[in-house]
């Protein structure tokens, strides 16, 4: 098994993520077996407890690991199984240590961060090793120079000493700023991200440069002198145009999955080029649209561009299926007005938590059931609609979740176990992959196809079952269920285009080679009613 090990310099926000993920995907595409790993050094025990604001989305696994939002690349791009083991922070390392620690397993030794720490980081990189896996695919989190990387740092460039230097390879992510005012890139910022690297004892193999110009044969010989560097593994990665999805052919053109091959020396055994078809074809279509619409996403973050990343993303890959260029317009919730509604063509109201906004939110959720525009409800967006529907057409006054209203006289969203302890919030919510049954008479089971499907949780909340029969026999159909009828998974609107809540994820499944068949159907109805 060889290891790739990808840091970043310079500054953070570089897109490591999408650039791992495009590596992991050319690998794959010439036949090789990938897997891919996140190593972030804040103590966050994970980023469940993080808000929107500061990371970005949390990324639901299959296993219930809720993980960073570069995970979501991965996934997108790869075809590499994640798992709990996928994604390590400095918070969960330390845990692991100090837990030993009270153990008494140290045997009254000094605990320290080199070599206790280091050695959990290299557990924690050999925790995914396998026989039949070509690749493994280790991104390091932070920029370096940063206190927190270093000991994530030193780790790699030992896990290079034991695993044998020739079965490791070191891609570091830097940028070439850009100055209009002499028209040059600047190259010192690598170099001195790169020097730093080195003092640490890691000398880069493959240099891949974001930039927003073309770099030239000269800034290239100089960069690879002063980073002691063949030119050829000075790789540019120039600003995309269109989308995220132009970044593996970008850096396939550029030489990069050639260059890892040629590290070592797997080239001259299979020189095939890699598959890229399906991926020119998803350019092609981003490229020449026939069609134009518009999604409106009213949530909490929605100016935020991270915090619904994977909804963002799925939006897209059911455009690109539908050649569509998908406008995504993000409303706030907490200052919504129906006005904001008038050029829409779908709806879309995301997960969350916490009362802020909640109320634009079923404002929203009504306008569009009124108006007769595609709604998508997730998650909270789900038990928003359920309350809507619960105040508007039952003549449920001020019917809400116990999450926000706890003495509502209409608690058509509650806790499933009121009793259970939520003092502790890591870890306390119904999350990951859970099977649900579908009702064959629905749209949503015309949309899967399929009775049996499994999905993402990450919630805490659930419909009431006590309100089920009134909900019902007021018109909101149960089209989805877990498979021992207890749990409302799926809600729609019959004498509506397409009106559909789930109280699952399924933005955490779609790919840009496979649109998640919901969002499919959601772009498929707004592109009707935009005609
Ligand atoms: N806050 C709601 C709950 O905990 C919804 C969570 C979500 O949208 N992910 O059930």
């Amino acid at each position: 098994m060889k290891h790739i090990f990808i840091t970043g310099g310079v500054v953070s926000s570089l897109g490591k993520g999408l650039t791992s993920a495009s590596l992991g995907m050319l690998l794959e595409s010439r036949g090789y077996s990938v897997r891919m790993q996140k190593l972030d050094p804040y103590l966050n025990i994970d980023p469940g407890t993080m808000s929107p604001y500061q990371h970005g989305e949390v990324y639901v696994l299959d296993d219930g690991a809720e993980t960073d939002l570069d995970l979501g690349h991965y996934e997108r791009f790869t075809v590499s199984p994640l798992s709990r083991n996928s994604s390590w922070t400095s918070g969960k390392i330390y845990r692991n240590v100090l837990r030993r620690e009270r153990r008494g397993r140290f045997l009254g030794k000094t605990v320290q961060v080199i070599p206790h720490i280091t050695d959990e980081i290299k557990r924690a990189i050999r925790s995914l090793r396998n026989r039949d896996v070509d690749f493994m695919l280790t991104e390091i989190g932070g920029t370096v120079g940063d206190i927190e990387s270093l000991p994530f740092l030193e780790a790699i460039r030992q896990f290079a000493l034991d695993a044998g230097r020739t079965n490791c390879l070191f891609i570091h992510l830097t940028l070439l700023p850009y100055l209009k005012s002499s028209n040059q890139l600047k190259t010192k910022p690598t170099q001195h991200s790169v020097s730093t690297l080195r003092q640490i004892g890691i000398q880069p193999d493959i240099l891949v440069c974001r930039t927003e110009m073309p770099i030239s044969d000269v800034e290239r010989n100089k960069i690879g002198l002063f980073c002691n560097l063949n030119t050829q593994d000075v790789i540019e990665e120039k600003d995309a145009e269109f989308s995220i999805y132009e970044v593996p052919i970008t850096l396939h053109n550029n030489g990069l999955d050639n260059r890892v091959l040629h590290y070592f020396r797997l080239d001259s055994k299979e020189q095939t080029e890699p598959d890229l078809s399906c991926w020119y074809d998803i350019l092609g279509r981003l490229r020449n649209p026939s069609s134009e619409i518009t999604i409106a996403v009213v949530g909490k973050y929605a100016k935020h561009k991270d915090a619904y990343k994977s909804i963002y993303e799925s939006i897209d890959h059911a455009g690109i299926k539908h050649r569509t260029n998908v406008r995504v317009r993000g409303i706030p919730s907490d200052s919504f007005s129906p006005k904001q509604l008038d050029d829409v063509d779908g709806v879309l109201v995301p997960g969350g938590f916490g009362d802020r906004g909640v109320e634009g939110k079923i404002d929203a959720i009504r306008t569009a059931r009124e108006r007769q525009i595609p709604f998508f409800g997730i998650c909270l967006g789900m038990q928003c609609a359920v309350i809507e529907f619960a105040r508007n057409i039952c003549g449920m006054d001020k019917a809400n979740s116990t999450e926000f209203d706890q003495n509502t006289s209409y608690p058509v969203i509650t806790l499933l176990d009121e009793q259970r302890n939520v003092t502790d919030k890591g870890g306390t919510m119904r999350l990951g992959a859970q099977a649900a049954v579908l009702n064959e008479t629905s749209n949503v089971f015309k949309s899967y196809g399929n009775k049996e499907i499994s999905e993402r949780h990450r919630h805490r909340y659930e419909f009431n079952n006590s309100y089920r029969d009134k909900l019902r026999e007021a018109g909101l159909v149960i089209a989805g269920t877990s498979p021992d009828g207890g749990l409302v998974e799926v809600v729609e609107l019959a004498n509506h285009p397409w009106f559909v809540g789930v109280q699952y994820h399924p933005e955490f499944k779609s790919k840009p080679t496979k649109p998640h068949p919901l969002f499919d159907n959601f772009i498929a109805a707004a592109i009707n009613h935009a005609k």
